[in-house]
């Protein structure tokens, strides 16, 4: 009896039952495709990330005594496509048998359900063994509801797993401590040097270009940062909880000129990769605030866990809900195409400058420049669903289809009508001016809205709410809003119309 068990990129959990006994009769095998580098073009540090993880975790399944077939990407008996790869594999070494984790994205689930039909061979799917929830468990919880609000959901979660509750209420008297992470940055609390590894990728850059994929962004530094397995993600993990707890409630929101990444910990590619799981990471910063709590207060652990507990989970949980359909959603009928800036990070708005700048350097932005500066932007420009999620899904370190689909398209496009968002997350220039230094070096005036030097969101946001008041005026979320538009004495809209239409018409002469 030969079985074989496929592990995908993305499935790098080490510590997974199916690795807990070695045993001769199992193959493992593990690919780098063209299939999943092609299906958007991708920024070459997730590219090399995604390869050099892959790689250091055979490696790691071979010095404990596991059977492993890798092909890398240019391999001569590499396929590039999923199926083909394992029917080979399945004939060259007689097996009877295939065994697969459940993935995490609906096109590889699809494909692998359809290839499992066909075989003539015994095949099994099982737990990746990462997740606090199931599939359909967020389902179940709604069921019969109207609203799908991440908030009940995740008062769900924390008393059915007991975290940060004391005697069935939540610790500290608050289920959210949102609030009060909301804090503009002012240099004042210094940022620790953050934590980088050294990993040594020429060779598999070496690889990339040799095959000729067409990646996007830049890797200046030729070592990955990010960390490859599992020691390294622990010591990452570790590096947070030491230094940037803290204070990492406070200024969650927060964004700078000369901080790529403030007080964010950087960890959703371990945790996407299952490098590191939920649990530990929930439990481990949890027992270092039990220790510290004399320094640390419960908003900041709570700000942190509500992330993880909270919103991973839930998108998790409506991606699998809401797939495929989701996928095609496009409630506010938004046609216009992206500009050329989002590949270049050239443009004079300072706040977008810098958070495609850090995009393409680093392959990462945090929540608030993903949601509030790019986010915001692309949905007041009324830019096509589509283009926006292939952005998302290339550029992010971290982007792997069931968490970039419902933030992008849900949380931050309101794509979906507003079943993941009670309302589109959409500002002015006075929010961004409110959390940042960007307006300060901007050559767009922030308090200005129609003048030639007017920034850009001011008149972009009042129009928004003009052209959409057909599907937006039913939100009661958006009466205040509409109420003041209402207010707006029609010479004064007219000349913000007029400026809008042109950013948006000439978005790269901006
Ligand atoms: C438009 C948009 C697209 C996004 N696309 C992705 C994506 O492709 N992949 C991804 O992992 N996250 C995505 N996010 C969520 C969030 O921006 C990133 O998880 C976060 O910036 C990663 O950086 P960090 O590890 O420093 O996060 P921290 O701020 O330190 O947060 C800790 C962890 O909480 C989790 N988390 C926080 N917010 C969310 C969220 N909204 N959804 C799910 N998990 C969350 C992440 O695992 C993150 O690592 C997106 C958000 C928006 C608004
Ligand atoms: S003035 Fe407007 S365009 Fe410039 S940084 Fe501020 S919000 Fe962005």
């Amino acid at each position: 009896m030969k079985t074989l068990r496929l592990i995908l990129g993305d499935q790098l959990n080490i510590e997974h039952s199916w690795f807990t006994k070695t045993e001769e009769s199992i193959l493992y095998c593990l690919f780098e495709m063209r299939q999943e580098t092609d299906y958007v073009r991708h920024h070459i540090q997730k590219v090399v990330g995604f390869f050099a993880a892959m790689r250091d975790f055979a490696d790691q399944l071979k010095s404990k005594g596991h059977q492993v077939a890798y092909f890398k990407i240019n391999d001569v008996n590499n396929t590039q496509k999923l199926s083909e790869n394992l029917i080979s594999l399945i004939h060259d070494y007689g097996v009877n048998r295939f065994e697969y984790l459940y993935p995490d994205e609906y096109r590889l689930d699809h494909e692998l359900k359809e290839f499992c039909k066909k075989l003539q061979i015994e095949t099994a799917a099982y737990d990746s063994e990462h997740f606090y929830t199931s599939r359909t468990e967020l389902a179940d919880f709604f069921k019969g509801k109207k609203q799908f609000l991440m908030e009940n959901f995740y008062r769900y979660m924390r008393k059915k797993h007991d975290i940060l509750i004391v005697m069935g209420q939540p610790e500290g008297g608050q289920w959210n401590y949102d609030k009060s992470n909301r804090k503009k940055w002012n240099g004042k609390e210094t940022i620790p040097p953050y934590i980088k590894f050294d990993n040594n990728v020429s060779s598999i850059i070496k690889d990339i270009e040799e095959v000729g994929i067409d990646t996007l962004g830049i890797f200046k530094s030729k070592t990955f940062e990010y960390p490859v397995n599992k020691e390294q993600a622990t010591e990452q993990l570790k590096y947070f909880y030491e230094n940037l707890l803290v204070t990492f409630g406070d200024y969650q929101d927060a964004m700078d000129t000369n901080e790529v990444y403030l007080f964010h910990s950087r960890i959703s590619f371990a945790l996407n990769l299952k490098l590191l799981s939920p649990k530990e990471v929930v439990n481990t910063v949890i027992a270092y605030y039990r220790n510290h709590s004399d320094k640390i207060d419960i908003s900041q652990v709570e700000g942190f866990v509500r992330q993880i507990l909270g919103w991973r989970e839930y998108m998790r949980g409506m991606y699998w809900h809401l797939m495929p359909k989701y996928k095609t959603l496009n409630h506010l009928n938004n046609k216009n195409q992206l500009p050329d800036f989002f590949w270049t990070g050239k443009t004079k708005m300072n706040c977008l400058s810098h958070s495609i700048n850090n995009s393409l350097q680093n392959a990462y932005a945090h929540h608030i420049q993903r949601l509030m500066i790019t986010g915001n932007y692309v949905l007041l420009t009324q830019i096509d669903p589509d283009q926006i999620d292939a952005w998302y899904l290339g550029i992010y370190i971290d982007a792997v289809e069931w968490v970039q689909l419902p933030n992008t398209r849900g949380m931050s496009q309101y794509a979906d009508g507003g079943i993941i968002a009670t309302k589109p997350y959409i500002s002015s220039g006075a929010y961004i001016n409110k959390m940042s230094n960007y307006c300060k070096g901007c050559h767009y005036d922030n308090k200005e809205k129609t003048s030639e030097n007017a920034c850009p969101f001011n008149s972009l946001y009042w129009n928004f709410l003009d052209e959409k008041r057909s599907y937006l005026k039913g939100n009661r979320r958006m009466g205040m809003m509409y109420s003041l538009l209402d207010k707006m004495d029609a010479v004064q809209l007219s000349k913000i119309k007029e400026r809008a239409t042109n950013i948006i018409q000439n978005p790269n002469e901006y």
